[in-house]
């Protein structure tokens, strides 16, 4: 089963991601996470996706997508059983990685498209924290640390990412709306769209997404 998540930044993807991760012994590839790593090196693809991830606050080029996507999945050695997040974002990312999937006799059985109206997609990410060690995160407002500003993984500092100030926040929730939304038109038309609120506490929404799985035959 490969079940791709879709929903604006701070929706509670990645939370959800994780919990389908540990219930049914999946892989994740979480694409914004992938992308800090890189921007992190110092390579000249490490400088570009800097630049464009928490400088300007753009989308990465395709080109460098499908080669990180294609060098992951590589690396991990499969096709199925697989959380995504954050990939495809674009319908052209999703037309390539489609076909992708086809050539290796796999597919997305189901999108989940957790829904959130944009103030409240907002005030989540002004009070989003990441670990600059471990990459875990939180959410000052919905998924707070158990010590405030301390990493319950490995004990750093907290920090604000590079890409969530109000002017890149605004950035990014417009980059969703015109690039991301087409997807949810073009999986819906093929029948493997579910939408969930997210705007609900952590468990209502994992039940929820797991009453869809059910639904849909893909587990017991
Ligand atoms: P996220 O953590 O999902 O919000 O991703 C952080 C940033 O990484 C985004 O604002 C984009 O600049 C970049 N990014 C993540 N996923 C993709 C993708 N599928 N295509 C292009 N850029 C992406």
């Amino acid at each position: 089963m490969n079940i791709l998540l879709i929903g604006p930044q701070a929706s509670g993807k990645g939370t959800q991601a994780e919990k389908l991760v540990e219930k049914f012994s999946l892989a994740y590839v979480e694409m914004g996470a992938l992308l800090r790593k890189i921007a992190k090196e110092e390579t000249p693809l490490g400088y570009k996706v800097n630049e464009t991830i928490n400088i300007e606050g753009k989308l990465v080029s395709d080109e460098i997508i499908f080669k990180v996507i294609n060098d992951y999945l590589g690396k991990i050695g499969r096709f199925d059983g697989i959380v995504f997040d954050g990939f495809p974002r674009t319908l052209s990312q999703a037309e390539y990685f489609g076909g992708y999937l086809q050539k290796k006799g796999k597919k997305f059985d189901v999108v989940v498209f957790l829904t959130l109206p944009r103030e409240v997609t907002f005030k989540r990410l002004i009070g989003r924290r990441i670990c600059p060690k471990c990459d875990s995160t939180y959410n000052v407002l919905t998924k707070p640390p158990k010590k405030e500003g301390i990493c319950d993984s490995c004990g750093s500092k907290l920090i604000t990412r590079a890409d969530e100030t109000p002017e890149k926040i605004e950035a990014r929730l417009n980059e969703f709306e015109n690039q991301t939304k087409p997807l949810i038109d073009l999986y819906k038309k093929i029948g493997i769209l579910e939408e969930v609120n997210g705007n609900s506490p952590i468990e209502v929404i994992f039940g929820e997404i797991l009453a869809r799985l059910k639904k849909r035959g893909l587990v017991e």
